[in-house]
């Protein structure tokens, strides 16, 4: 997946091979949603989009690659996860 030049740093060194077992446990599906990667999908408003999964961290902490903390996600699920994320953190800034 591509990782933000800024945040490069922030992964380790075995990324590549942490990522291949989150995605071997979640049997090459979303673990949110089932859908599998690179299987086609409407995204909603009439056109196909290839499933790419993408590795999610719970906790938005890119440097905590426990496996609790990793998710196999489709980029929907991924951008939704973010999404309330996002929204929870601007609240909290409100306060
Ligand atoms: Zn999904």
């Amino acid at each position: 997946m591509p990782i933000k030049k800024e945040n490069k740093g922030r992964y380790p060194k075995n990324w590549k091979e942490i990522r291949k077992q989150i995605l071997q446990r979640a049997n090459n599906r979303c673990e949110f949603c089932g859908r599998e990667n690179h299987s086609m999908v409407d995204n909603g408003h009439g056109k196909m989009i290839k499933v790419v999964l993408t590795i999610a961290h719970l906790n938005h902490t890119s440097e905590d690659c426990r496996p609790e903390n990793l998710r196999a996600l489709c980029q929907r699920c991924h951008n939704r996860y973010d999404a309330k994320h996002r929204a929870e953190t601007r609240k909290n800034d409100k306060k």
